[in-house]
């Protein structure tokens, strides 16, 4: 298959532009992931509100960048769903799935289908997110609009069918257990932080009340929007700046800011020359938290098979269009 984009040489040189996918249709809005990408945003920004700030809040929200993003996100749906990295006992990748699921970034068999096709046509035409369109479509611009490419049925068909099989994920389609996953987190949050402030306050329902909302506030809200951005960071920042570590035939950077706030996800060049390896860092100081995690659950027997990394020839070119799973 013929690949569409020159490659710059150096880091920063111009880079070919591109158009969004001839199967999006101009014009439409994805009111739903707009609309929710909007709430979410502005419920968000209340934690700016000196009354909704609480220092439990601050650390449940940092917590949870972790426990959500790098553990559902970057260990589940990435490395282990859609890269088969490593394996683990089926009740941890579904508990795993679920944390995913509460980052709202869609349910797993989509997010690795979409993330399939993005390794299989990687800043080719057919990438559902390629930043060579521009950034903003790279970051979010790319789920503000319909894409036919991405209806389900097709995608899934073509790049989830392993997924589906598992009625755990067929589940999370047809049922639309997703969203309750999702009011159950609500539920959850605001309910602990409400009990923990009538304990703590000698019940005034008020300050519970306050309290409550703040956990909510901090530990769901600003960490989803967080997380998103840390995961569309990826998709923007690191297919356009940074250094490569491998001659890919397509535009992945390892940048190293994104590298480690995303723990270890912006070692992204890294990733697309050996997509199917557990590690992404791949330099010993390219921390990789993520694959760190992998490890240690291995050292407690949760974790096998770890697919490892080759060391390339220097120059060799790595083409993209390899199986992905
Ligand atoms: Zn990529
Ligand atoms: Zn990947």
């Amino acid at each position: 298959m013929s690949h569409a984009v020159d490659v710059p040489a150096t880091d920063g040189a111009s880079v070919r532009k591109m158009d969004a996918p001839a199967t999006v249709a101009r014009g439409h809005v994805d009111w739903p992931y707009a609309i929710s990408f909007v709430i979410y945003h502005l419920v968000a920004l209340l934690a700016f509100w000196p009354w909704l700030f609480s220092w439990t809040g601050l650390v449940v929200f940092m917590i949870g960048v972790y426990v959500f993003g790098t553990l559902g996100i970057n260990l589940c749906f990435h490395r282990l769903l859609t890269h088969r990295s490593f394996e683990c006992p089926k009740w941890l990748e579904h508990g795993l799935a679920i944390l995913g699921v509460c980052c709202l970034q869609d349910t797993p068999a989509r997010w690795v289908g979409v993330h399939r096709l993005h390794h299989q046509h990687s800043d080719e035409p057919e990438d559902p997110h390629s930043p060579l369109v521009s950034f903003f479509w790279g970051h979010v611009g790319w789920l503000l609009v319909p894409n036919h490419e991405l209806s389900r049925m097709q995608l899934y068909e073509r790049y989830a069918k392993d997924l589906l099989r598992d009625p755990f994920y067929m589940n999370l389609e047809r049922r639309l257990f997703w969203v309750w996953i999702n009011l159950i987190q609500w539920a959850v949050f605001f309910g602990s932080g409400f009990l923990i402030g009538l304990a703590t306050t000698g019940a005034d329902w008020f300050e519970a009340f306050r309290f409550g909302l703040s956990i909510l506030i901090w530990g769901v809200f600003v960490r989803t929007v967080v997380v998103w951005h840390i995961t569309w960071s990826i998709n923007s920042v690191t297919h356009l700046w940074g250094y490569r570590n491998y001659e890919t035939d397509e535009n992945s950077r390892n940048n190293f800011i994104v590298g480690i706030y995303s723990n270890g996800e912006g070692w992204h060049n890294n990733h697309h020359a050996q997509p199917r390896a557990a590690a992404h860092g791949h330099k010993w100081w390219e921390l990789d938290v993520t694959y760190l995690t992998i490890l240690a659950l291995k050292s407690i027997g949760l974790a096998t098979k770890i697919v490892p990394f080759r060391k390339l020839p220097p120059g060799r070119l790595v083409t993209n269009n390899q199986p992905v799973e």
